[in-house]
Formats: structure tokens, sequence, C-alpha cells
């Protein structure tokens, strides 16, 4: 959830680096995965702040239906409140990464407690649902070098998003479902976020955001699409044809 965002630019409209320390784009502060290649046809469904109850579980359904698997970053305290719902979203094949313990904004923390919130997490992730993906999203998508850096050092890649959908203030299914379309790429390698929970408690309301998914992923299957995880896609990416062509 990043209602701190409209704070923040408030606050550092005249500073680029500020907004660079929250854009999701941003490569400023070190690389971070944000997108696929362009020409996939492939789209990434993320989602961010679960486990959650009950929203979590209605949204494998949808995601079991269509026969998608999704990307799910988790906060490791909700994971600690409802393991059962993390060890349903890792049975059904979907991925799981890292989204700290306590989703505290990680520009404002130390080192030390950066690397609580990492460690802290993958326990609790690896308490609930044993191995899992080595993907971090840092909360709000905040972060500075530091932050980079010690997601590094403990073996995580970090990975952004390219296409936002607007759903932590609860809007109607059909908001959501337009503001995530008028971002999409016609080729594809859209990595989009989306939450199955809220930050600040188990028990956010997200039925808005299960029927944007069922509806968006009927959409775009139609037209073609694939739904991937995020490490089929950063995958893609890695195995693109540019080095073989730096050989000829
Ligand atoms: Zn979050």
């Amino acid at each position: 959830m990043l209602p701190v965002l409209a704070g923040l630019a408030a606050v550092g409209a005249a500073s680029a680096a500020g907004y660079q320390s929250m854009a999701p784009t941003g490569q400023w502060y070190g690389r971070t995965f944000v997108a696929g290649k362009r020409e996939s046809g492939r789209i990434a469904l993320t989602y961010d702040d679960g486990p959650n109850d009950p929203h979590t579980l209605r949204l494998l359904e949808v995601l079991e239906k269509y026969g998608v698997h999704a990307t799910f970053f988790m906060i490791g305290k909700f994971v600690r409140q409802r393991p059962d719902i993390a060890r349903a979203v890792a049975a059904a094949g979907h991925l799981i990464g890292n989204h700290t313990f306590t989703h505290p904004l990680l520009i404002f923390k130390s080192e030390a407690q950066t690397r609580a919130q990492l460690n802290d997490c993958r326990r609790a992730l690896t308490d609930a649902i044993g191995e899992h993906s080595r993907l971090f999203r840092p909360p709000f998508g905040g972060r500075r070098p530091a932050t980079l850096r010690i997601a590094r050092e403990l073996g995580l890649d970090t990975v952004m998003w390219n296409v936002t959908g607007y759903d932590w203030t609860a809007p109607p299914a059909s908001v959501i479902e337009k503001k995530v379309a008028r971002q999409l790429h016609t080729g594809g390698g859209d990595v989009v976020l989306l939450h199955d929970g809220g930050h600040r408690a188990m028990g956010a309301d997200r039925a808005h955001t299960v029927i944007a998914t069922d509806n968006l992923i009927r959409q775009y299957k139609e037209q073609g699409y694939e739904f991937v995880t995020v490490s089929e896609m950063m995958k893609a990416a890695r195995d693109e044809p540019a080095a073989v062509g730096h050989q000829t």
C-alpha cells in the first residue's frame, strides 16, 4: 500500500532524489527488476500485503479457475498469524516473496533494522512454507542504495512494478480494471501491482481486487496474453538474445 507516497511526493517535490527513492521504475539507487521483455505477450500479476483472511483464499480460487500463477509479496507478521494461508498459496504453485516483517518505509530505517526486517520475514516464510523465492519487494516501493545492497547481501532480488492497480483504497473493481488496462503495454512484459491484503491489519477488504483480477485475466487471456510469475518473467528477460548479439 502506498498512501505515504502522496505525502512524500509533496514534501520532496523539489527533490528528484527523493522521488527516485519511491518511484517504482527509478534506477538511480541501484538495479531492480521492474518489467519484462516488451514483446513477450506476458503479464505478471503481483499481490502485496497478505496473507489476508479471507481475500487471499478467494483470490486463489480465481487464479485456479484460469490456471494462472501469480507472485505474492507477504508481510512476515501476517505469515506468523496465518501460516495456513501462506501454505495454501504455496501449495497452489504461486511464487512467494519477502515484503519485510512489519512493512516499514525502509528509507527511514537503519541498516541493522533493514536487515532484521528482511531476515524476520524470511524466517516467518521458511517456518510456514519452507523453501520460497528469493524475491523481495520494499514496502511502498521505498528504498535507498543501502536497502538494495542489504537485499543483495541476503541473496534477494528486488522487484518493483511498472503497472499500478491503485487498489489500496479499495475502489470499485471497474476502476481498478480501467487503471490497469490503461497502463498495460500491447506487447506485454508488464509487472502489475495489486493487493490481496492491507499492511495495517489482517482483514482488509480486497473483494474488489479479487473481482478485478477475475475480469482482467479473462479479458487478457482472450486477447492471447499469458500470465506468468515474476521469476518466469525475469528468467525470460535474462535469456534475451542481447548477449548473443554482442558475440556476433
Ligand atoms: Zn505493501
